[in-house]
C-alpha cells in the first residue's frame, strides 16, 4: 500500500470535478480488501474521517475531505474477469469505466451504463448509481449490478447478492463474512417515481444491494463487484437532429418517448430509442465554437441512439427519417453511419458538459448546474419554469440533458461574486418546485456535500432521521464519508 504524507501531493485528492476543495491529512492507496480492512480498523479506533476517492469526476464533492485520511481506490485497478455463460464481469472498485468498456467491447459484450464522463471508476459509478444518455432504455447502474463487496465502518466485510436478502416489513437484516449480525429499521415513505439518486433507496421490501448502491460511500467501501453485461448489439442508429423552434424539439422529444412506452407495452412500432438528449439554444450557442457546423437556424436539437438488429437497420433507418421530416428538423440531420460519425455524436454530447466545467473552473466558481427530474406529466411545466425564471433574473445560462427521463442539467454561468450568490438561490427555487412537481433534487449525481440543503427540501423531519439511522447504525462514529447527504446533527 502506498502512503502519502506529503501535502503537496494531496491536491488531486482534495477536490472533484466541482471545483469543491477540501483538505486531508493522508492519502493512502490500498492494494487489497485486507488493506482497507486495516486502514478502517485504525481509523475507526481513533475515530478518523475516511473519505473514499474514486476518481474526481464527481459533481458535489462527495470525495472531497473536510480533514482524516484519503483513501484512493486507484490501485485497486483489475478487471478479475468476464464469464461468457452467466454474461457477467467481476471488477474491483478502481477499475476506471473507459477501461472496462474498451475490454467488454473487445470480447463483443455490452456494459448500458454510460454517465457522460467515462473516466470515472466503477466503485464510485455504483457508489452513485450512475446515469447517462442510456438509462432511458437500459436503466441506471444499479439496473446492471449483480453482487457487491463491501467493508463496513467496524472492519466487517459483507457479500451482498441480487435477489437473496430483502427487507420484510421495513426490517432488513444481514449477515458479515464473519457473522456478524446487522438489523436496520428502514423509514417508510415512497420515493418519487423518477429516476432519483437523492438519499438511500429504500422500500418496504428492498433487495440489500440496492440500500448499498447509490449510498454515496456513507454506509461502506465498495471494494469489488460482479457487473451484469449484455451481448454487443448489432447495429446502432443513432443521430442528432436540429430544429428551428424549440417546441418541434420538446414535440419530437414526446414523440420519442410515446414510441418507447409503444414498444414497451408491445404493442409499438420498431422504433424504440435508448437515448434521447437535449440540447437547447443556449447550449448550441455555447458549442459553436467549436462545432461551426452546426446547421444555420438550428434552435434546439435532439440526439437519438438505438441498438437493433443489423437485419432491421435499414427498415428503422427510414422510420427514424419519417418521423424526423413530420417533426419538421431540419434538413441537415447528422447520422452516424461509420464509428467515427458515432464517436462524433458522443464528443458532442460529452464536450457540453466539459465546456462548463472549463468555465466554471476558469472563473473560479463551483458549479451551478442542476440535476433534477419531474414525471413526464410535469416536465413542461418545469421546464418553461427554469426557463423563465433564468430570463426573469437576467442569468445566463444553458440546459440540457437525459429529456428522455425527464432530467435537464441547468447550468449557470455566472460571470460575477453577486451573480453567484444569485444563482444559489435560484438553485433552490428549481429544486423546491421539482419537489413541488412530485420529482428529485437529484437523478444521478447524488447529494455529497454541496446539495444536502436540496436533500433535505425532499423528505420529511422523520424520513431524513430514519436514513440518518441507518448511517448511525452501520457506522456510529460518522467515519465514511462524512458530511456526504446528512449534517451531522442528524445522525444520533
Ligand atoms: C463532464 C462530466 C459529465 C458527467 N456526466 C455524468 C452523467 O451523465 N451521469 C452521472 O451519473 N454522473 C455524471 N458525472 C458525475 C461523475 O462522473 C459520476 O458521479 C461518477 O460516478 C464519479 O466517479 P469518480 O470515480 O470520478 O468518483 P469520485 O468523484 O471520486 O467520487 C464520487 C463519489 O463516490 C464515492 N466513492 C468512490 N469510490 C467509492 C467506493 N469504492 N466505495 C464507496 N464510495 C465510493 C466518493 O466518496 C464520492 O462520494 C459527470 C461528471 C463530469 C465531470
Amino acid at each position: 500500500m502506498i502512503i502519502k504524507n506529503d501535502a503537496a501531493s494531496f491536491d488531486s485528492y482534495i477536490k472533484d470535478a466541482s471545483n469543491y476543495k477540501g483538505f486531508c491529512d493522508k492519502v493512502l492507496l490500498p492494494e487489497t480488501v485486507e488493506d482497507i480492512v486495516s486502514i478502517v480498523k485504525e481509523c475507526s479506533a481513533s475515530k478518523t474521517p475516511i473519505s473514499i476517492a474514486g476518481n474526481g469526476t464527481g459533481l458535489n464533492g462527495g470525495r472531497v475531505p473536510e480533514g482524516g485520511v484519503v483513501i484512493s481506490m486507484e490501485r485497486m485497478n483489475k478487471v478479475i474477469g468476464f464469464d461468457a455463460q452467466s454474461l457477467t464481469a467481476e471488477v474491483e472498485a478502481g477499475v476506471m469505466l473507459a477501461d472496462f468498456l474498451q475490454a467488454t467491447d473487445l470480447k463483443n459484450f455490452f456494459y448500458p451504463p454510460d454517465p457522460t464522463e467515462k473516466n470515472c471508476f466503477i466503485g464510485a459509478t455504483i457508489s452513485t448509481n450512475a446515469s447517462g444518455a442510456r438509462t432511458f432504455g437500459y436503466g441506471s447502474t444499479r439496473a446492471f449490478v449483480k453482487e457487491i463487496e463491501v467493508v463496513l465502518a467496524d472492519e466487517e466485510i459483507i457479500h451482498l447478492r441480487r435477489g437473496e436478502i430483502f427487507a420484510e416489513n421495513n426490517k432488513l437484516d444481514f449477515t458479515s463474512l464473519s457473522g456478524k449480525q446487522y438489523s436496520l429499521s428502514l423509514p417508510e415513505f415512497t420515493m418519487p417515481q423518477v429516476k432519483n439518486t437523492a438519499g438511500y433507496c429504500i422500500s418496504e421490501n428492498v433487495d440489500a444491494i440496492d440500500l448499498f448502491i447509490g449510498s454515496e460511500g456513507t454506509l461502506g467501501i465498495i471494494t469489488r463487484a460482479k457487473l451484469m453485461l449484455l451481448k454487443k448489439p448489432e447495429s446502432v442508429v443513432s443521430a442528432l437532429a436540429f430544429f428551428a423552434d424549440e417546441e418541434q424539439a420538446l414535440a419530437f422529444s414526446q414523440t420519442l418517448r410515446n414510441y418507447a412506452k409503444a414498444k414497451r407495452d408491445q404493442s409499438g412500432a420498431l422504433i424504440n430509442p435508448c437515448a434521447i438528449e437535449f440540447f437547447d439554444n443556449n447550449s448550441l450557442i455555447f458549442l459553436k465554437p467549436k462545432y461551426s457546423s452546426i446547421p444555420l437556424g438550428a434552435h434546439s436539437a435532439v440526439w437519438l441512439e438505438q441498438n437493433c438488429l443489423s437485419a432491421e437497420y435499414d427498415q428503422l433507418l427510414e422510420m427514424y427519417g419519417e418521423a424526423l421530416s413530420d417533426s419538421n428538423a431540419l434538413d441537415d440531420i447528422w447520422f452516424a453511419f461509420e464509428h467515427k460519425d458515432y464517436e462524433r455524436l458522443s464528443s458532442f454530447r460529452h464536450s457540453i458538459s466539459d465546456m462548463v466545467n472549463e468555465y466554471i473552473s476558469k472563473n473560479g466558481f463551483r458549479k451551478l448546474g442542476t440535476d433534477a427530474a419531474v414525471p413526464e406529466e410535469n416536465f413542461r411545466e418545469f421546464y418553461f419554469f427554469n426557463k423563465e425564471l433564468m430570463k426573469s433574473n437576467n442569468m445566463d445560462y444553458v440546459f440540457y440533458g437525459h429529456i428522455g427521463n425527464c432530467h435537464l442539467h441547468l447550468n449557470m454561468l455566472p460571470k460575477n461574486e453577486n451573480e453567484f450568490a444569485k444563482g444559489k438561490m435560484l438553485y433552490r427555487e428549481i429544486c423546491q418546485k421539482a419537489v413541488e412537481l412530485n420529482g428529485t433534487v437529484s437523478a444521478e449525481h447524488g447529494i455529497g456535500k454541496m446539495k444536502r440543503e436540496y436533500f433535505y427540501l425532499m423528505y420529511s423531519d422523520e424520513v431524513i432521521k430514519g436514513m440518518a439511522k441507518i448511517k448511525s447504525t452501520l457506522d456510529p462514529h460518522n467515519i465514511l464519508n462524512r458530511g456526504n447527504i446528512f449534517y451531522e446533527e442528524d445522525l444520533v
